[in-house]
């Protein structure tokens, strides 16, 4: 039999599920999620193998209106997808308003020449009477090869959904061998974690004013141990402040919950060094973006 694969891009606005939909088809968490938006900066891969079958999962920043050149290069990330994949996933959320993403999201649609299925997320949250008419406005708007709604949480849909794409897939090569999963490097993994416990325990708009970077890792398997350093950049001396919290409180209980998650994910002790380090306006800096890997 052959082989069969494809790329997947999973696009929509920010919020509305795209990473918990990578990390479950995937099976384990290679994407961070949070109930804030515009936490993913950027494009993951996820893969999905079955014996004669391999599809690859492009997790992208979400899409929104936007002027900032940090946003402005997640979302132009988030828009290349459209034309790099074979399928395009589509994703809104079934709630009652409309994000300000969708708009562009359309526009940039249009004239594509990629298959689009259209993911309603989220129907947990509604019942099946407000399903029918969110999915006929959506639907009519591009010519959708399916659209599907789903729970990327409950999982809901789910098998529907890796139905359809396997139908879609042409024959093509194993592109990533069976046993990885992401092309997340170790190092920008245990970043993101760190990242992910930050909008978990700062208010406010603190979190999006960070970057973090791993600057060494001694993993001493012998003592089934990894020693990690790592450091989170702010823009300001009164952030810093905040990071590190009264008596460094915030920065001990952001290391502790990324250790522990870490411990988790990577099956082994850990000990971490985190520190705050200010980059004078980093998030408008091209060149400390580029440092940053945005
Ligand atoms: P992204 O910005 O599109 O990557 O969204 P995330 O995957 O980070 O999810 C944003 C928030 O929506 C998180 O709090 C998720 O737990 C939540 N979420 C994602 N999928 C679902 C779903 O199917 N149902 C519900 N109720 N919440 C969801
Ligand atoms: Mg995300």
């Amino acid at each position: 039999m052959n082989f069969l694969s494809g790329y997947i891009g999973i696009i929509g606005p920010p919020n509305v599920g795209k990473s918990t939909l990578l990390n479950r088809i995937v099976g384990r968490k290679v994407a961070i999620v949070s109930p804030k938006p515009q936490t993913t900066r950027n494009r993951i891969i996820g893969v999905y193998n079955e014996a004669s079958v391999q599809m690859v999962f492009l997790d992208t920043p979400g899409i929104h209106a936007t002027r900032t050149p940090l946003h402005k290069s997640m979302v132009a990330s988030a828009i290349a997808a459209f034309h790099e994949v074979d399928i395009l996933l589509v994703m809104v959320e079934a709630g009652l308003r409309e994000h300000s993403g969708i708009p562009p999201i359309f526009k940039n649609l249009k004239g594509i020449k990629t298959p689009c299925v259209l993911l309603i997320n989220k129907v947990d949250k509604v019942s099946k009477e407000m399903l029918l008419p969110i999915i006929a406005d959506y639907g009519s708007r591009h010519p959708f090869s399916a659209v599907i709604p789903i729970s990327a949480l409950t999982g809901d849909g789910i098998d529907r959904l890796v139905d359809d794409l396997r139908s879609r897939l042409r024959p093509g090569p194993r592109f990533f061998p069976e046993d990885m999963d992401t092309d997340q490097s170790e190092s920008f993994l245990i970043s993101e974690v760190i990242r992910e416990k930050i909008y978990l325990h700062m208010r406010q708009e603190l979190p999006y004013a960070s970057a973090v970077t791993v600057d060494e890792i001694q993993d001493m398997a012998h003592r089934n141990l990894m020693a990690i350093s790592a450091r989170i950049h702010v823009e300001s001396a009164s952030q810093k402040g905040m990071f590190i919290g009264r008596g460094g409180k915030m920065i001990q209980m952001i290391g502790r919950s990324a250790r522990l998650e870490l411990e988790r994910l990577f099956g082994v002790q850990i000990y971490m060094d985190l520190s705050v380090r200010v980059e004078k306006n980093w998030t408008k800096d091209t060149r400390a973006l580029s440092r940053f890997g945005y």
